[in-house]
């Protein structure tokens, strides 16, 4: 490891969060060293998030220089207290980077710690050849799986698949996802479907319909040729669906969201659709219809575990496209412009 010690590393540096901000590839960067309770990982790659340009674009608070939170890598180096066993296991370092495991909520959900850290949002993210991350939140990956197939996983996977737990629906229940040819969408498809759940999937193009209907949607609706809420109301024997789980972070989608609900039905905020966007819905709608609306930022480190069998049992794939690390502006710019389908995978420089 004495090459690691007091070394630099490569990573994509933003210099100050802001719209159409663009990130630096440099070189000079310090290696961190693991403080009590933490690992040195060496990142092979990470995922791009949608959230990601939130921060980098200054559209969500971003306190940190390097962004990314669905990052795979080995360990090289334990810190103070960390048993050795860990060393040359491969993990994944999460948005949820560090909960305090102590608090009233932790008891209950740590994924709402008022206490946590998360990657690329206050401390250094995954956009980087390596990272230090305390050892009790990474997640210990299983053999089986490419690291590009495991990183979406991480915060697109997770985050779908705690959303659709959230919805509480039952084998037969329509489920509507807006974005469902997206990051999030096209995992959240794949999670439903095979709980027997019938997704409605939203999108737009002839690739996004044919990749959403392929992964188990039963019905797809293009947003630009066709009327979301009659198709809905058609589908569902003009009820509305179970759940909405909103993964697109536009004002217009929550709004339609609750158009196509059904009385009793359940809203999953996921999507954000800047900070002071104010839900679209009254009192009164709520009141009259009995709807449920919940949020939710990723999931529990026992979804991930379920989540990763799933993905061993063929149930759950992730369709990633991968690129290097140096072609992550552009990235950047094209999942602003919604112009992704899958997921994007940045390799690391080795
Ligand atoms: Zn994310
Ligand atoms: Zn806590």
């Amino acid at each position: 490891m004495g090459s690691i010690e007091g070394g630099v590393q490569v990573a994509a540096w933003l210099d100050k969060p802001g719209h159409g901000a663009v990130l630096r590839i440099r070189e000079d960067i310090d290696i961190p060293i693991p403080k009590e309770g933490e690992v040195l990982v060496k990142l092979e790659c990470s995922g791009i998030c949608h959230s990601d340009v939130h921060s980098i674009y200054n559209e969500t608070p971003m306190d940190t220089d390097i962004a990314g939170h669905e990052g795979v890598g080995y360990v090289v180096k334990c810190g103070p207290s960390v048993a050795d066993e860990v060393l040359n296991a491969r993990v994944g370092v999460k948005w949820q980077y560090r909960t305090c495991g102590k608090c009233e909520i932790c008891a209950v959900d740590s994924t709402a710690c008022p206490y946590q850290d998360n990657a690329g949002r206050n401390v250094r993210g995954t956009f980087a050849q390596y990272i230090c991350a305390p050892v009790r939140d990474l997640t210990m990956l299983p053999e089986g799986l490419e690291s590009k197939i495991l990183a979406p996983l991480l915060c697109a996977g997770l985050t779908m698949y705690s959303a659709i737990a959230k919805a509480q629906l039952k084998p037969g229940h329509w489920l509507v996802l807006p974005g469902a040819g997206g990051g999030l969408g096209h995992i959240g498809v794949q999670i439903a479907a095979s709980r027997g759940y019938k997704v409605i999937a939203i999108d737009s193009g002839k690739e996004k319909r044919k990749l959403c209907l392929d992964l188990g949607a039963a019905l797809f609706i293009d947003f630009r040729e066709e009327d979301i809420e009659a198709e809905v109301s058609r589908a569902t024997g003009g009820y509305g669906a179970h759940a909405v789980i909103v993964g697109v972070g536009s004002e217009s989608a929550y709004r339609q969201g609750f158009a196509v609900l059904r009385n009793l039905g359940t809203l999953v905020c996921v999507g954000i659709p800047g900070t002071s966007c104010q839900l679209p819905v009254t009192p009164f709608q709520m009141i009259v219809k009995g709807l449920k609306v919940v949020g939710s930022s990723c999931g529990t480190p026992a979804e991930m575990h379920e989540l990763l069998d799933m993905a061993m049992a063929g149930k759950v794939i992730p369709q990633v496209t991968v690129y290097e690390l140096e072609d992550i502006n552009t990235i950047v710019e094209k999942l602003a412009r919604f112009q992704i389908g899958g997921r994007v995978v940045l390799r690391i420089p080795q």
